[in-house]
């Protein structure tokens, strides 16, 4: 049993080791401007392609196209395991790996235990400290915020101080041993027998699974400081995304009123639940995960999506639509005014009104195509709407929803159902697992798109622009189905869980899309910052160009077909659509 490891100490590991130096004991490695190259250990080669990247701690061979990090390189040249090579690692850099043997609910029962007593113990603390006299700060805001003291008990509310060791010395008396507190994320470890507090100066909100045990903390900072909110690693009680705040307190009023309202955060769920909407629950995170929908569904099959009328808050709305048609939830979504989150507006128009607009709330899919969809007047805006609309029927899993819901756009908007369907064939031809003869590719087809490639590995650089939704615009414009499917998966993994390109190429079967990242990632860097607008901007132009250039070839052929059989309707169809493309492509 390989057993496992959290992710900060595989980053510790990682940090701390020199890439350069693990080759070396391999490799006779010379440098070479700013790289290492030698003779790779993975082929025989007689001049060396095989390079190290100490500026990224990477390597990559340009003969046999093997490339990774650290971690990769040691699997591969002593033929170990992911855990095995991190052992291996750990050892030699001197981090201590704590010692688990299992991760989530299988956590062996009486470790489990343990930290669910020590998250205990320090959520009965956090709840005592917000009453001592020097808390008034904290008893402060949580009154401005209009947080009654019964909400306060019933949800355990406390706080933090400010101090690097006040609930380590607690868990000291406590005769808690501080390695546990730091596998109950509650403690940091600061070297080898040195610890102190993840959360100071924070109100604590402990986040509960169905049983009632607390398995997480948020905390939100009381002073200016950052992270706002700052939340628990994930540990052998807790798994992000498999939670949703307060359900505990609140199924019981979600299975009585079959229907659950949904928001964000900590905030909005206690002024909901204080303003008497009770059955209420919170995702923490901008994004729903399936688990949490499928564990909601346990209760209700209607959902109620409250969410901020922002960017971030309607891109949420559009992921949970998806997420709702292929687990088989019934959503509704109210769209606060402008600028309000729920708490906010409780606290200016009073819950009345908010019920008033739970009940009145569109469905997901009315909102989908009257909000989302726009109101849009050209046929470019409608075209570019349609488009955007076909990933969310591609994974519409049942036939009757997905014609009705084709025939609402195609009313909604102006475009002949059957254009949008075939469309929504193409699409769907071009995922993955869902094979057509016409379209699919063998996995070894011809070379990857280069274009495509770049800027996925673009967004895999800068990761912080991944917030406005830019790639979700660009992927449905990419030719390369194996690119895109593959886009499309880190990005989501990305949102749900954070997962950093190298880890998720690791888990990626196309071992080409591995290659080429490591290939171009092993040079100078080509996405600098100084360059990055910019390069997003031509890498844009040019996806699309040639996606607009890929059609009017398509409906060429179509057309030549149509001529051919002599079908004059056909024909007008495709002529008009050809025109569409035209309008809409100069008017870019
Ligand atoms: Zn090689």
């Amino acid at each position: 049993m390989s057993g496992y490891i959290p992710d900060e100490i595989i980053e510790e590991i990682r940090s701390r080791a020199e890439i350069r130096e693990v080759v070396s004991e391999f490799v006779t490695l010379q440098k070479r401007g700013k790289y290492y190259t030698g003779l790779c250990p993975f082929h025989g080669e007689k001049k060396p392609s095989f390079t190290v990247n100490v500026e990224r701690q990477i390597f990559h061979c340009f003969g046999c196209g093997e490339g990774g990090n650290v971690f990769k390189f040691l699997m591969k040249i002593n033929n170990l395991s992911f855990p095995e090579a991190v052992r291996s690692l750990a050892a030699k850099v001197g981090v201590e790996i704590p010692v688990r043997e299992f991760r989530g609910d299988r956590a062996e029962p009486g470790r489990r235990e343990k930290l669910l007593k020590v998250n205990r113990l320090a959520a009965d603390f956090f709840q005592g400290t917000l009453t001592m006299p020097e808390s008034g700060k904290a008893r402060a805001y949580l009154e401005n915020r209009g947080m009654s003291p019964e909400a306060v008990r019933r949800f355990f509310i406390g706080y933090a101080p400010d101090g690097w060791h006040v609930l380590k010395n607690h868990l000291d008396r406590k005769n808690v041993a501080p390695g546990d507190g730091e596998e109950a994320g509650l403690l940091v470890r600061k070297d080898r027998d040195r610890f102190y507090d993840r959360f100071r100066d924070r109100i604590m909100f402990p986040v509960r699974d169905l049983n009632g045990n607390v398995v997480a903390f948020g905390g939100r900072i009381l002073g200016p400081g950052e992270p706002k909110y700052l939340n628990s690693p994930e540990t052998a009680v807790y798994t992000k995304g498999r939670v949703l705040y307060g359900l505990f307190d609140t199924k019981e009023e979600i299975r009585a009123s079959d229907r659950a309202v949904l928001v964000e955060g900590y905030m909005d769920f206690l002024s909901l639940w204080q303003g008497g909407v009770r059955n209420v629950v919170a995702s923490l995170g901008t994004a729903l995960t399936r688990q949490q929908v499928q564990i909601l569904r346990r209760f209700t099959k209607n959902v109620v999506l409250l969410f901020d009328p922002d960017q971030a808050g309607r891109h949420a709305a559009e992921r949970s639509l998806k997420l709702f048609l292929e687990e088989g939830i019934h959503g509704w979504v109210v769209l606060l005014p402008e600028g309000l989150d729920p708490d906010a507006f409780i606290r200016k128009s009073g819950a009345e009104s908010l019920n008033g607009l739970i009940a009145g709330a569109p469905t997901l899919t009315d909102y989908y195509i009257g909000t989302l969809m726009g109101p849009c007047s050209t046929v470019e805006e409608k075209l570019e709407q349609a488009r955007q609309a076909l990933p969310v029927i591609g994974t519409m899993s049942d036939a009757i929803q997905r014609d009705l819901f084709l025939r609402r756009i195609s009313e909604s908007i102006g475009v002949k159902e059957a254009v949008l369907e075939q469309e929504v064939r193409k699409w769907r031809a071009r995922k993955p697992g869902e094979k057509e003869p016409s379209t699919a590719e063998p996995a070894d087809g011809p070379p990857l798109d280069a274009v495509e490639l770049s800027v996925l590995f673009f967004f895999m650089e800068h990761r912080s622009r991944l917030g406005g939704g830019e790639a979700w615009k660009l992927f449905p414009y990419f030719l390369d189905a194996r690119v895109r499917a593959f886009g499309e998966a880190w990005v989501r993994a990305y949102d749900e869980t954070g997962t950093d390109p190298e880890t998720f190429l690791e888990n990626e079967e196309n071992g080409k899309i591995r290659e080429k990242y490591y290939e171009i990632m092993i040079g100078e860097n080509p996405f600098g910052e100084d360059v990055a607008d910019r390069l997003l901007e031509d890498m844009t132009l040019k996806v699309r160009k040639r996606w607009y250039r890929f059609r009017h070839q398509e409906i060429q052929k179509d057309l030549l077909d149509a001529q051919k059989r002599g079908d004059a309707d056909r024909c007008l169809r495709l002529l008009e659509e050809k025109n569409r493309m035209l309008l809409e492509e100069r008017s870019r």
